[in-house]
């Protein structure tokens, strides 16, 4: 349980009085897709009592992202610029994935953040830019602040083909599942420190979950679900904060602004939960004119097919280890992705796959 800037004492610390648990059999759902990858790097998992289960979510931008893909394919081949996240190029498409347009000839520039996209946007006046977002609300308000630029500075030719999600509906749509059989939510520490640990008093509250907010180092995860085990010990359910120094119960007023002026939350489509009211951010009509699929797709959001065999879906609601999945290693490797799962470091599938010898 090695990383640069975590404290080994403290986490085999944590991990002791987590292995003392004596309360009922439980699933925590981890929901961010960077505690995924941290459960897994750290072998955290194997360390585990048997009664606790840990449960991967739906919390990696890109596995849960089924349109775009379809939709950003189409533009390039329609002779736009197209920028995005590294992770989206290999995603598959219902035909083909971005990686392989690219290498046909398909102009594609991968950014590390929205900023460099309207460097593009400058730099190729004469040229249709547009930038593929995703992400939850770390990722969103940063979009929000490209566009407003855009409009101040007069960048026409720059617009935004938003695939941002809103995190709480998705986690709504998991409790009222009834197969689903969650005992506590590891909330994600980088979504929260914009929307605040306040965020989920109500599923605390009203359904009786308990949910800790929690950062990626492993003693910062250990906590977290140290916090949701007491709770369930205790026959409680509220929300606590293992992050207070990141997040705080109210989260970025300011980020939180920018969403509302710049975005609307309109129905979405998530791989694995379907459609969900009020959960992606599309652009608000008077921004309209930065807005993609007004401007260049005539307002129709493409709906893409899933690979066929994948198991994405199940993954994502939580019912299916990526272990569980007949491709799984098999066909379906980081090198030959046949789902979204297995692309990113962060999906359930490709974290399993690379840090399984540490399980
Ligand atoms: Fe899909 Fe591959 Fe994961 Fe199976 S292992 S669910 S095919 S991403």
């Amino acid at each position: 349980m090695n990383s640069p800037h975590s404290s080994a004492p403290e986490a085999a610390k944590l991990l002791e009085l987590i292995q003392k648990y004596s309360g009922p059999k439980i699933a925590i759902m981890e929901v961010c897709g960077t505690h995924t990858m941290a459960i897994y790097q750290h072998g955290i998992r194997s360390l585990l009592p048997e009664q606790l289960q840990l449960i991967s979510g739906p919390g990696c931008p890109v596995c849960v992202t089924p349109v775009g893909f379809d939709e950003a394919i189409r533009l390039v081949r329609e002779g736009v610029i197209l920028t995005t996240y590294g992770d989206a190029l290999r995603v598959p498409g219902t035909h083909t994935t971005l990686e392989r347009v690219r290498a046909e000839g398909g102009e594609i520039t991968p950014v590390y953040a929205v900023t460099d996209a309207l460097k593009v946007a400058r730099d190729n006046p004469e040229r249709e830019v547009v930038f593929l977002g995703l992400g939850f609300e770390t990722t969103s308000p940063t979009a929000a602040h490209a566009i407003l630029t855009a409009k101040k500075r007069g960048l026409t030719n720059f617009s935004v083909l938003s695939a941002h999600k809103a995190l709480m509906p998705a986690m709504q749509a998991l409790l009222a599942d009834p197969l689903m059989e969650i005992g506590g939510f590891l909330c994600p520490g980088h979504a929260s420190m914009v929307i605040g640990s306040d965020a989920y008093l109500d599923i605390a509250r009203n359904h009786k979950i308990p949910c800790a907010v929690a950062g990626f180092q492993p003693e910062q995860v250990l906590l977290g679900m140290l916090y949701i085990l007491r709770q369930i010990e205790r026959g409680e359910a509220k929300v606590e904060n293992a992050y207070p120094g990141v997040v705080t119960p109210e989260g970025n007023r300011a980020a939180m602004a920018l969403l509302k002026k710049v975005f609307v939350l309109a129905d979405s489509r998530w791989r694995g939960l379907g459609e969900l009211p009020g959960s992606g951010y599309m652009l608000a009509p008077e921004f309209e004119a930065f807005d993609t699929r007004k401007k260049l797709l005539d307002g129709q959001e493409l709906v893409g097919e899933e690979p066929a065999g994948c198991k994405c879906a199940e993954v994502l609601r939580g019912r299916m280890g990526a272990q569980e999945c007949p491709l799984f290693a098999k066909v379906c490797t980081p090198e030959a992705p046949v789902g979204a799962c297995m692309v990113s470091s962060e999906g359930a599938c490709g974290a399993h796959y690379r840090y399984r010898g540490i399980e």
